[in-house]
């Protein structure tokens, strides 16, 4: 329906656009029949514990998928990046570089693995932490980097595999968001010393839940199979061993969807699209586009709510919400401004703090279809002409 007056806002009391809620989650759902095909495979040989024949064709599948030597699957990206912290971090030493505009658990991970997070500055333009950004938080007591792929690009890979190496330390990148994408031809998964990837479903490849890391090294790819705790595993004195293993249910889901996800990427080229034509024009809202060459997954839509903008970030997100479009920020709050029961080193990044109050996510995915994107615009459309009221009858409310 067409918003012809401020009331007419869900905020404000009017009908909702949407009855179902339009997500920023991906939720790939593969053919329902492959995913049994899959599944039918462990009922047939009966191995239903963890880590059986599916999660080892998953294994292999990425490893392909990856142009990379090992895939070692996990239970969850969570446990995942968990594992190559625990494993790959240099001895003896205790901080962790990373970025403070992230994913909200991994200094909790860091924590966890005894590390304590170092926060770095991101680039204002690529959302990223760069070389340039890592470089002044590296010092004798670094264990490891983590490098972290932006949601809308591609981390600086070239930059921070000449640090690491240039300063024998470490190097894992977070690449969650960037599954699909190529650097310079290549995908992504064969850089750093281990790469990890989840399989949650709120992400391009969808297991339900899950997760994996890649590597080139025979060396790292033993030393995470030996943090997994299986059925056989026998305890060593002093070594850290959890259970994280993939059952053959989320491997049987995230095969399904593999075999899928060619396809799915191209319905998110065409989301990416509508959106792109929906904003074309609209002042103080600024689409982050992909970069073609990376050869992206196109499923996240994020934009800038600049300040020429009638409502800020958050009155923004306000009134989309209750419209039932779940835009969400990016990201609500850095790192290093939350509270951590653990150690770790206080700073101040004015770039990440700035950052963190413009980027807003909008729905995408394979519940949001092209004319939804359409409605969608229409709304901001109809908000940047109406901004400047709605702010002041929102203030209002505020104070009543
Ligand atoms: C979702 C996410 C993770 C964690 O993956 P889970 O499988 O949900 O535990 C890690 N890093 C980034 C950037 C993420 O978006």
């Amino acid at each position: 329906m067409l918003k012809q007056s401020l009331a007419d806002l869900a905020i404000f009391g009017g009908a909702r656009e949407f009855e179902d809620p339009k997500p920023i989650s991906n939720l790939p759902r593969p053919s329902f029949e492959t995913f049994c095909e899959y599944l039918e495979i462990a009922y047939a040989n009966g191995q239903l514990t963890g880590g059986g024949e599916l999660v080892a064709r998953l294994e292999r599948r990425l490893a392909e998928f990856h142009d990379v030597e090992h895939c070692v699957a996990f239970s969850s990206g969570f446990w995942a990046l968990a594992a190559v912290m625990k494993t790959l971090s240099r001895e003896g030493r205790s901080e962790i570089v990373m970025p403070s505009l992230t994913y909200r658990r991994m200094a909790d991970i860091a924590g966890w693995a005894g590390l304590k997070p170092r926060f770095c500055e991101v680039d204002p333009a690529t959302m990223t932490n760069t070389a340039t950004c890592v470089l002044p938080c590296l010092n004798d007591d670094t264990a490891m980097i983590v490098g972290v792929h932006p949601i809308n690009g591609l981390a600086d890979i070239g930059g921070l595999v000449e640090l690491a190496s240039a300063r024998g330390l470490p190097l894992v990148f977070d690449s969650v968001e960037s599954v699909y994408e190529c650097f310079h031809g290549e995908r992504i998964g064969r850089f750093g010393r281990a790469e990890v990837f989840s399989l949650g479903a709120s992400k391009l490849l969808n297991g339900f839940e899950g997760g994996y890391v890649t590597t080139r090294s025979d060396e790292v790819a033993e030393s995470l199979r030996q943090t997994l705790l299986t059925p056989t595993t026998s305890l060593a004195e002093g070594s850290v061993k959890f259970n994280a293993i993939l059952s053959e249910v989320h491997a049987a889901m995230a095969l399904a969807c593999l075999d899928d996800i060619d396809s799915q990427v191209i319905r998110n080229k065409g989301r990416y699209f509508a959106y792109k034509s929906g904003l074309r024009g609209l002042r103080g809202v600024r689409l982050l586009e992909f970069d073609e060459s990376d050869r992206p997954g196109y499923k996240n839509i994020i934009v800038e709510v600049m300040p020429e903008w009638p409502l800020s970030r958050d009155d923004t997100i306000a009134v989309l919400n209750a419209e039932m479009i779940l835009a969400r920020a990016y990201y609500p709050q850095p790192l290093h401004a939350r509270k951590m029961g653990f150690p770790h080193i206080p700073c101040s990044l004015p770039t990440t703090e700035r950052l963190a109050t413009r980027f807003a996510l909008l729905p995408c995915g394979e519940l949001v279809t092209p004319a939804d994107i359409s409605r969608i615009c229409d709304l901001l459309q109809f908000l940047s002409k109406n901004g400047e009221a709605a702010k002041d009858r929102l203030a209002k409310r505020q104070t009543t």
